[in-house]
């Protein structure tokens, strides 16, 4: 049946509702922008793929809400521990790096499909329904917006306008394949498989554990109910065999040398694994994200956190282009901010991944006889299990070369995402400076006493400030006393003045011609 029927508008349109789509869903709608999300499936995800959830990404689910429901249901990780051929060879804790650098300074295991569920009811509870079974066929860019082809679970063809498009459709994209950016990169040989077993043995300590051997690696993380996890490793497909892999064709030396007794297994799935980039990840009013954008190796859990990330950082530009609110040229900062990061993240899981795999002699030698010596010397240096952290954790991601990026105040520069600081208040009551993030809008932080000029300013600009009395702690983060940050909705600061000055905070709000959600909602239109 090909039935056109009257098109239907929205801001944006959404096409596939995993864990970028649904998340670029949350946040626009959370800031008044109208949206439509389609998936052609006929029901979430019900395999949990991705596992660990990261600080950086934690942090933009506070935003939201729903960061402390992920911690209660999820399982926290405080350390890595590296096996070398049956043999421990170093542990690397997180819960003693000095100064956190977050409230959720751990790795979260919280598995994907567990995620996109929440996700789903976090939306419709704001009145957001995924259209499922709901397929977009083709698009075509307009002088103004899109133009959408999209079959839906009738099998009607319907014609759907919107101003933007975003692209959360995955590896197989379509909206990619229309934009023909191309995803230039390269594919591994080898097959990942993902396990959900029961079963006992150390390595189910509540930690993660890597195991390498000269063949193999293994990664194991034990899931909250006790006795259960999952093993993520890789497998060599067999040229000669063409009948879907099984457990069984996993080599189990690298489990045994773990002493991993695997009672059960109740789930077992292989995956390619590629590493690619779009050759572009805007094209006038269409966008792409996550994996539509960008293909890595599971090293790391880097590839759904990512992906949310790029779903948090257009989903505020997004917002304050259709609401008239920044200039627009903030369009073209996605990109330029969201591809340098996936190139520079493709290249270390790259790396990463061949120093796991990579077969020949040398490789072995180095993988066996070097890593074991090297590896417990490094983890040894605190500093350098920040800097590890640091960036596992996506929060050293920062934007300094960005067309939003100015100024710089104490250690931070325009550009970085804010330091968080934490304090006990008079009232020995905890206080941190990401409390306010979930108006998802612009504010001013000042850590001191804020001047009358740059008081006055907030007030006609309808920016909210929040001025903390000095603690030591700031200077502790890296902030400077009595310094304005300008901070973006997404925790990045946009512009930084050590003197505090309010002029060039007017320069820098006009320059962007930016005006914050606050205002907008106060003086044009209700959000709800
Ligand atoms: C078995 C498996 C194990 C994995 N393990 C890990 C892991 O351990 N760690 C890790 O970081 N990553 C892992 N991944 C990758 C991780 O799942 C992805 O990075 C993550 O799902 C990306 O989210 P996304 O929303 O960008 O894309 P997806 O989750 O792929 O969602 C895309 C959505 O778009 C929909 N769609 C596609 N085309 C259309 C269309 N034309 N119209 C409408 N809807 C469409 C699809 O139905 C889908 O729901 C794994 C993946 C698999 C398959």
């Amino acid at each position: 049946m090909n039935t056109e029927q009257t098109p239907k508008a929205s801001d944006v349109l959404i096409v596939g509702a995993g864990p970028t789509g649904l998340a670029l869903a949350l946040f626009l709608t959370r800031m008044g922008v109208r949206v439509r999300i389609i998936d052609k499936t006929a029901e979430p995800g019900t395999t949990s793929r991705a596992l660990v959830l990261h600080a950086r990404t934690l942090e933009f689910y506070d935003q939201l809400g729903l960061a402390d429901g992920c911690v209660e249901g999820g399982t926290k990780f405080n350390a890595v521990n590296l096996w070398v051929n049956g043999r421990h060879a170093a542990r690397a804790p997180f819960d003693d790096l000095g100064d956190p650098f977050s409230r959720f300074s751990f790795i979260l295991v919280y598995p994907q499909d567990k995620q996109e569920r929440m996700l789903v009811a976090a939306l419709e509870k704001l009145g957001v329904t995924v259209e499922r079974r709901t397929e977009l066929v083709s698009f075509e860019q307009l002088d103004a917006g899109v133009s959408a082809q999209i079959k839906t679970a009738d099998g009607a063809t319907e014609s759907c306008r919107a101003a933007y498009i975003a692209g959360c459709d995955g590896a197989h994209s379509k909206v990619r394949e229309q934009l023909r950016t191309g995803l230039p990169g390269g594919d591994y040989a080898e097959l990942f498989y993902g396990a959900d077993i029961e079963g006992k043995g150390a390595a189910l300590n509540g930690e993660v554990h890597i195991a390498i051997d000269d063949a193999d690696f293994l990664a194991v993380f034990a899931m909250k109910e006790s006795g259960t996890a999952r093993l993520i490793g890789a497998l060599r497909r067999d040229p000669a065999k063409t009948a879907e892999l099984q457990w069984s064709d996993v080599n189990t030396r690298v489990i045994d040398h773990l002493k991993l007794d695997v009672a059960k297994v109740n789930w077992f799935s292989t995956y390619r694994v590629h590493h690619r980039v779009a050759g572009s990840f805007r094209q006038g009013s269409a966008f792409l994200l996550g994996d539509a954008a960008h293909l890595h190796s599971p090293v790391g859990g880097q590839g759904m956190n990512t992906g949310i990330g790029d779903a948090v950082n257009l989903a505020w530009k997004l917002a304050a282009v259709i609401q008239n609110r920044i200039d627009p040229a903030v369009l073209d900062t996605y990109q330029s901010e969201r591809i340098a990061f996936a190139q520079r993240l493709v290249a270390t899981t790259d790396r990463a991944f061949a120093f796991v795999t990579a077969r020949g002699p040398i490789a072995k030698r180095v993988r066996l006889t070097v890593a074991p010596l090297v590896i417990p010397l490094i983890f040894h240096f605190r500093a350098i299990r920040r800097f590890l952290f640091r960036t596992i954790s996506q929060i050293g991601i920062r934007y300094p070369d960005s067309w939003l990026s100015a100024g710089h105040a104490g250690a931070v520069r325009g550009g970085d995402r804010l330091p968080w600081a934490q304090w006990v208040d008079g009232g020995a009551t905890r206080r941190d400076n990401y409390e306010f993030f979930s108006s998802l809008d612009w504010q001013l932080h000042c850590y001191g006493e804020p001047s009358d000029a740059v008081r006055a300013t907030c007030a006609s600009r309808g920016l909210t400030l929040h001025a903390f009395a000095w603690r030591p702690e700031m200077n502790q983060a890296g902030l400077h006393r009595n310094a304005i940050y300008l901070v973006r909705p997404d925790e990045y600061v946009g512009f930084a003045d050590a003197g505090g000055d309010a002029g060039a905070l007017v320069r820098y709000l006009d320059q962007h011609h930016i005006a914050t959600l606050h205002a907008y909602v106060d003086h044009r239109l209700p959000l709800e």
